[in-house]
């Protein structure tokens, strides 16, 4: 059986916020933007949003208080704002991190959520409308019911998934990805790796979607290196926020696997990026679900045009050389916390502690 749901409006393209026919006075006559310190800014997109609620007369307030990994304490916040101002829908505008936090803000608002009530599914019965509007490519949160949240107090990263936080409208225009440093754009870009090929790990994976996947991790083997010397130029970061909207739509079917939890620590107790935090495993992951789903990932590197081998050498550049050497206490901790997280139901096979404290002691 194939259950496919995926009720995202997705306009795309160039300039396409001004150019859809999109009536949002429809979704409420006031919207909370939610954003990041700059990037909405940076990008453009912050100054086509409010250009067109002007021009329909919907009244916006901007909460720019969303950083990176968002915090559970700055979405009850800008849940707080949402009410203050009698906000009917929710526009999230810059990378995961404030899309997500738009995502929480929607629920915690409609549902009066307290403290961690936002982990709890049986409390969230509706939510209010969310736009999102991607600057980076790489999570596709633009097209998944997935906001993920950390409390600082817990020390861990956590989430929620949840059918009514698929965005109701997504406008992916690449041009709001031309002002992406490097790094944030080699990051972004392995994370989005990471989402298409967990779409093969995946236990509940879809070999309707393999064309996404295999066409979507060709696109970011040909694209990131030159995008890097021509940051500008339509076509690559076009390809590049395709592959990163792929990767949403099969992570919204299948969810994610041993390969994202097992970044999460290395994320909160080490800052690697979350993208670099899976791209650090992604060969030891492979090679573990090997065993699993082989002859599918052959197929992978037959439509590729590259063998295993020179797909791990690409890798690699990306990968910083140094070892992390992590400490044993810390591989031991992780493993548990790993073995516990929610993603580990979607793994292709059982996996061990033995093996996950391997693949850590190996970075
Ligand atoms: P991000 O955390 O949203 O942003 C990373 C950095 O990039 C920030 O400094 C941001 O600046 C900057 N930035 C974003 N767009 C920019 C642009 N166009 N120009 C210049 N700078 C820009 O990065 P992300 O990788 O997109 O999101 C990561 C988060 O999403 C993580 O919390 C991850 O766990 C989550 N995630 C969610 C899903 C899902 O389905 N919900 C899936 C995978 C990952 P500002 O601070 O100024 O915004
Ligand atoms: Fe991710």
């Amino acid at each position: 059986m194939i259950k496919y749901y995926m009720p995202t409006k997705v306009y795309w393209g160039s300039k396409v916020i001004a150019s859809s026919d999109e009536d949002f006075t429809k979704l409420g006559k006031a919207a909370l933007i939610v954003t990041g310190k700059r990037s909405a800014e940076l990008s453009g997109a912050l100054a086509e949003v409010t250009n067109i609620f002007r021009n329909q007369k919907i009244e916006y307030h901007v909460f720019d208080e969303v950083s990176e990994n968002p915090e559970l304490e700055t979405v009850h916040r800008g849940a707080e704002l949402f009410r203050e101002k009698r906000c009917g829908f929710l526009t999230g505008i810059g990378g995961g991190s404030p899309i997500d936090a738009a995502k929480a803000i929607s629920v915690i608002a409609a549902n009066n959520l307290t403290g961690r009530e936002i982990y709890e599914p049986a409390k969230i019965t509706k939510a209010f409308p969310i736009v999102a509007v991607p600057t980076t490519s790489g999570t596709g949160t633009e097209v998944t019911p997935y906001s993920v949240i950390s409390d600082k107090n817990v020390s861990k990263k956590g989430g929620f998934g949840n059918p009514l936080i698929f965005p109701v409208i997504s406008f992916c225009d690449p041009r709001f990805t031309y002002s992406l440093p490097e790094q944030i754009t080699i990051d972004t870009a392995l994370d989005a790796l990471s989402h298409l090929l967990e779409g093969i790990y995946s236990r509940n994976r879809c070999e309707f979607l393999y064309p996404f996947i295999f066409q979507g991790i060709t696109t970011i083997i040909r694209s990131l290196e030159p995008v890097l010397s021509d940051p500008e130029n339509y076509e690559l970061r076009e390809n590049l926020m395709r592959a990163s909207l792929y990767g949403g739509i099969v992570i919204a079917q299948g969810s994610t696997t041993l390969q994202h939890s097992i970044g999460y620590p290395l994320t909160t107790h080490y800052g690697l990026s979350h993208g670099m935090a899976n791209a650090v495993v992604m060969e030891k992951i492979m090679e573990l679900f090997s065993s699993s789903v082989g002859d599918d990932l052959k197929a992978l590197f037959t439509y590729t045009g590259y063998s295993r081998e020179e797909f791990f050498n690409w890798l690699r550049k990306w990968i910083p050389l140094k070892r992390l050497s992590l400490p044993e206490a810390f591989v031991d901790s992780s493993a548990e916390e790993i073995m516990g997280s929610r993603n580990m139901a979607q793994n292709p096979q059982e996996v061990s502690v033995r093996e996950i404290k391997a693949i850590l002691n190996s970075l």
